[in-house]
């Protein structure tokens, strides 16, 4: 994937019709930890854009792989995320910034997600449609078949971007596409390096293109009408760009959150206090179920919050290749600096700092807010840092209405023993999911994912991926014999 070499570094071009090509002038990735320079990598011009597209369409058109090619394919891909799975973890700790165990968290979740897909392209089946049991239609058999799109336009966000890369290019390969996929511009090592182990694996190269860039190289990829399919994850603020630029076409939408989490006072508090604490703070709170609004039961309140804090002051920051660290820097210095921003101002706002609040360069303390109102920003807004706020609740009811009270709603957690409590969190719950003595961070990459309402449209999991990814078709017969209707 490497086109040359420059100031000792190696210089990262597109990946265009099995080929690695210059893009445009290359920008400069850095460590997110040291700030030490890691590669140079090219970007897309708008030619680029057309060319990627091409080369996908050609490939699809000549080279239709078989369910079971895609399964083997896919699973040979499995298995060389496996084999490669320290490397693959000390590069996206360099690229993201993140501790490493979490980082090996996301290779391992990438490995499943990679070999779900393998699976799921055996069992695209369709549907018998009983078509006969309308009167009339007696002599007519229907069913509906599943095909693929054509080329489809992945664009992935900076934190996860390895697992984000598979559950966008799996599934679409597990559905018979092509892809051409543009990854964050602050982390797009990791997807180039994961193409490059699928390119090995043996599948047709041209099935996968990746062109790197920012806003603007995505645009240009909304605006190409050889896209059947935009399957985005990112900022709500982009999703809303891109529902509005696709017109007719079909996207899923997987955005952000502003994850509540619910402890009510006959749950287990203090292994409430130990998996929010940690949950709130991994990934240094970018994750789009990090838990940042606490609700926890009058009760329990004063001891919740005496055992999280302490537990968050014993929380090791710094260095992301320390296995040791729990939280490291943000992406950039720029974003530490908006949230540090937020918390400055909800303080100002009469919020009381029970932990953090300071920052170091990129890495922001980890930071715990009470006294919160529902309009501050660290509230009402999704802070993707290390930030948590925790507000205090009398009835089940309130916390129902406090958790629900946001423009998001992709997952929620709830800590409480009492099935009742449960099933109404499940039906009153706005979000796409629901966690039950679990935080909201929990995510399974098997099942149906994704939000209601601010957080998105559409579901990403591979099953339900493929169902997004593929037309359905309906067919109906009609069984009439010759003579039989004269
Ligand atoms: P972002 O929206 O800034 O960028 C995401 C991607 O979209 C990048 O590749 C970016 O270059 C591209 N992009 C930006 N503007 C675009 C436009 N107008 N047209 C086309 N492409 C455009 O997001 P980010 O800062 O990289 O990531 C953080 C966000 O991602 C958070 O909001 C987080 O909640 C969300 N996220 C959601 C999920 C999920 O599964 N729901 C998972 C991870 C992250």
């Amino acid at each position: 994937m490497t086109i040359a070499g420059r100031d000792g570094l190696p210089v990262y071009g597109l990946w265009i019709d099995g080929k690695a090509v210059e893009g445009a002038e290359p920008v400069l990735v850095r460590n997110k930890f040291t700030g030490e320079p890691m590669a140079w990598v090219c970007t897309a011009s708008r030619e680029d854009v057309d060319r990627a597209v091409s080369a996908a369409e050609r490939s699809f058109r000549s080279r239709p792989l078989s369910p079971f090619e895609r399964y083997e394919w896919l699973s040979a891909a499995a298995t060389w995320i496996r084999a490669r799975r320290e490397e693959l973890v000390n590069l996206l700790v360099d690229e993201v910034g993140k501790p490493h165990k979490d980082t090996v968290v996301e290779v391992d979740r990438a490995y499943h997600a990679m070999l779900l897909a393998a699976e799921e392209a055996k069992r695209i089946g369709g549907e018998v449609l009983p078509v006969d049991s309308i009167p009339g239609s007696e002599r007519k058999m229907g069913f509906a078949i599943r095909v693929p799109l054509g080329v489809v336009a992945g664009i992935t966000p900076f934190n996860y971007p390895f697992l984000l890369a598979v559950h966008k290019i799996a599934p679409a390969l597990a559905a018979g596409n092509a892809i051409v996929i543009k990854p964050a511009p602050q982390t797009p090592i990791s997807t180039l390096v994961l193409v490059q182990g699928l390119v090995e694996c043996g599948g047709p190269p041209g099935h996968i293109q990746v062109i790197q860039g920012g806003a603007e190289v995505g645009q240009w990829m909304l605006e190409h009408p050889g896209f059947r399919f935009y399957t985005f994850t990112g900022s709500a603020r982009a999703g809303e760009r891109i529902k509005a630029g696709t017109g007719l076409r079909r996207v899923a939408l997987e955005l952000g959150n502003s994850s509540p989490n619910i402890v009510h006072s006959d749950a287990d508090v203090v292994r409430a206090v130990r998996i929010c604490a940690a949950r709130a703070f991994s990934a240094a709170g970018q994750a789009c179920i990090s838990v940042q609004r606490l609700y926890v039961h009058a009760p329990i309140f004063d001891e919740f919050v005496e055992r999280f804090v302490e537990r968050v002051r014993d929380l090791k920051v710094g260095d992301p290749r320390d296995p040791k660290t729990d939280v490291g820097p943000m992406i950039s210095e720029q974003d530490a600096v908006r949230a540090e921003t937020w918390v400055r101002e909800a303080v100002a706002q009469g919020a009381r700092l029970l932990a953090g609040g300071t920052r170091d360069g990129a890495i922001l303390e980890p930071t715990v807010l009470t006294d919160v109102r529902p309009e501050m920003k660290v509230v009402c807004e999704e802070v993707f840092a290390p930030v948590v706020t925790i507000t205090k609740y009398n009835t089940f009811d309130e916390a129902l209405a406090m958790a629900n009270d946001s423009p998001y709603g992709l997952q929620a957690g709830l800590f409480t023993r009492d099935v009742g409590r449960i099933m109404r969190a499940a039906r009153e719950l706005q979000y796409g999911g629901l966690i039950v003595n679990d935080a909201s961070t929990y995510r399974s990459d098997l099942v149906p994912y994704g939000g209601v309402k601010g957080s998105g449209i559409g579901r990403e999991g591979p099953k339900y991926a493929i169902e997004e990814m593929t037309d359905l078709h309906v067919v109906i017969v009609d069984l009439t014999e010759e003579g039989e209707d004269r």
